[in-house]
């Protein structure tokens, strides 16, 4: 029925789709339904011919009433996908939980619960999907990848993410069998799980470690260069002060291109309050590390935590985008979620804690938005805890994102985050597009963002972050000052093949491979990340003096490094310029 409704309605983009499906749930008291229940009721129908297939906007061509329908169903197809954003680009994210393991951290704001990973809540949708494959990373990721390919999504190119408590405190021959299956799973060209058995015999853990334990993960990393699904990105979820030169090497042994930092607070005060365990210090340091080493760095950031209040959340947020010792490349925005799990509801019960309300979390979130520089991308607002968890206050709203947008819309507000300027379905292949050019000093060394966007930087087409490492300054500049010395001291004792190198941290392009509604892409369309490469390899040479690149690449992009003349070489793709 609410298929064929929406079907029927005036559905134009994801906020009227969003309306439509709170009032069928309203119209038939029944949960609201999410896109890929509707989209999976679509396909059946579609099946059975009891709606009309939709076709492509350009293959629509004619004006009669037909072809609207036919245009109509497209779109909303398209906008029933979920994240069209990185099926545009041809990536898809797949998350994997690591098992229920002791944390270090004692951080009072933190929940635990029998049989999860520390800081997971049953009931959030990835928790619930690991728990049931009893956090097993082969079988999570093989069915992450077959629920995508039901939903109609490319699954050639994966963006594979590791959360659940601390990933650098787990044993290193667990993380090295994890991300090992992870990778195994990519390597099995059998998308389907038919018979669980017959791929390794049993879910247990240990079983599964000895019918593995043989094979090499720099094997299974090499397979996966020209796999099926290739794992383009790997990312882990850590402390700050876990980040040392030997987990560093851990790091880029297991394939990792970018780490989610729990940095919650620059205030120590803030940290010692609410049981850290470290400081900012550790902060500052990881970062830097981290980047030297070619990572992105996230930072995942909790406002709202006992000892802080909305102005310095605020000044908070303005100092990691001014204060070089930070400069994080993404940013989840998690405001503290207050709930009964966690010690801090001990504090709240006294009287000495409380939530921002939703107004003023709201208000936070978009002065937060407005300082945000065109080369960060907010990854998240607000953790997946269903609301049901939450005490009070702002962070029980779950599309507190979507709120936002939709408010700072209406003032006519922007927010310049990469997330936001990413072409979707706006893309049009007349659109001119100009190159782009953002310098800023970070951790030490210094900082590049080029891209490709439309004339008023609202649609962003391709972009790449290179970094001149602050070991790599000292040989253009001639003379080293104290702290470029120390810095000497950082990747470079574990990865020499970095000297005197400039390290591409990160190229990405939106809209290339799939462009909806486009035929033919226009010839300034095409080929933008190789421009990008092209013109860095010129800034390098040219401004710095340097005659060597390193691009930290995932191991699915290996390949596409190959081509421009890259080599694999101590785990990065190094040429000589
Ligand atoms: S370090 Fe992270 S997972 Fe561990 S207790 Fe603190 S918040 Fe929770
Ligand atoms: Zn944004």
């Amino acid at each position: 029925m609410a298929i064929k409704e929406l079907l029927k309605s005036r559905i134009k983009n994801r906020a009227d789709l969003s309306s439509f499906k709170r009032k069928i749930a309203k119209k038939y008291k029944i949960q609201c339904p999410n896109n890929i229940e509707l989209l999976k009721v679509y396909h059946e129908l579609l099946k059975k011919k009891r709606v009309k297939k939709s076709v492509r906007v350009d293959e629509a061509k004619a004006s009669s009433s037909a072809s609207f329908l036919l245009r109509k169903n497209s779109l909303i197809e398209n906008l029933l996908i979920t994240r069209p954003i990185r099926s545009l680009s041809g990536i898809v994210n797949v998350s994997v939980l690591t098992k229920p393991y002791p944390c270090p951290g004692k951080c009072i704001y933190c929940p635990f619960e029998k049989g999860m990973p520390k800081s997971y809540l049953s009931g959030e949708p990835a928790a619930e999907r690991a728990k049931r494959l009893k956090f097993n990373p082969y079988l999570q990721v093989k069915k992450r990848i077959e629920m995508l390919e039901n939903e109609g999504h490319s699954t050639d190119k994966i963006e594979l993410r590791i959360v659940g408590g601390t990933w650098s405190y787990y044993p290193k021959h667990y993380q090295n069998w994890f991300v090992k299956r992870c990778f195994e799973a990519g390597n099995n060209r059998n998308s389907k799980l038919k018979n669980r058995a017959s791929i390794y015999g049993s879910e247990g853990e240990e079983e599964d470690k000895v019918l593995f334990a043989c094979q090499n993960l720099k094997i299974i990393q090499r397979q996966n260069e020209k796999a099926k699904h290739r794992i383009v990105g790997l990312s882990v979820e850590t402390r700050p002060d876990f980040i040392t030169i030997s987990e560093i090497k851990q790091l880029r042994k297991l394939g990792v291109t970018m780490v989610e930092l729990g940095v919650q607070s620059i205030y120590d005060d803030v940290l010692r309050l609410n049981l850290r365990g470290h400081g900012v210090i550790e902060t500052i340091l990881a970062t830097k590390l981290l980047k030297d080493a070619g990572f992105k760095v996230l930072y995942q950031m909790m406002p709202n935590l006992p000892g802080s209040d909305l102005k310095r959340d605020e000044k908070m947020f303005e100092e990691i985008f001014s204060n070089p010792d930070f400069q994080p490349d993404y940013l989840k925005i998690y405001p503290c979620a207050l709930v009964k799990e966690a010690p801090l509801y001990k504090l709240y019960l006294k009287g000495k804690y409380k939530s921002y309300s939703k107004e003023k979390l709201i208000n936070l979130i978009k002065k937060i938005k407005l300082k945000i520089p065109y080369y960060v991308r907010i990854q998240r607002i607000t953790r997946d805890i269903p609301s049901k968890y939450i005490v009070e206050g702002g962070a029980r709203i779950s599309n507190l994102r979507q709120i936002v947008q939709e408010e700072m819309k209406k003032e006519s507000l922007k927010c310049k985050c990469i997330r936001c300027r990413e072409i979707r379905e706006k893309y049009t292949s007349e659109e001119k597009i100009y190159l782009f050019r953002e310098d800023y000093e970070a951790s030490g060394g210094k900082e590049i963002f080029l891209s490709f966007e439309n004339k008023n930087r609202q649609k962003l087409f391709s972009f790449l972050r290179l970094r001149i490492p602050a070991y790599a300054l000292r040989v253009s500049a001639g003379k080293p000052s104290q702290n470029q010395k120390m810095s000497e001291d950082g990747p470079l004792a574990v990865f020499p093949v970095l000297k005197n190198a400039a390290i591409i941290r990160e190229i990405q392009t939106f809209g290339e491979v799939v462009p909806i509604g486009a035929k033919k892409i226009a010839p300034q369309h095409r080929g933008l990340g190789k421009r990008l490469v092209k013109k860095v390899e010129k800034i390098t040479k040219n401004e710095f003096g340097l005659n060597k690149i390193m691009v930290i690449s995932g191991v699915g992009v290996r390949e596409y490094w190959r081509k421009f003349g890259y080599k694999l070489r101590q785990t990065y793709m190094i040429k000589k310029i």
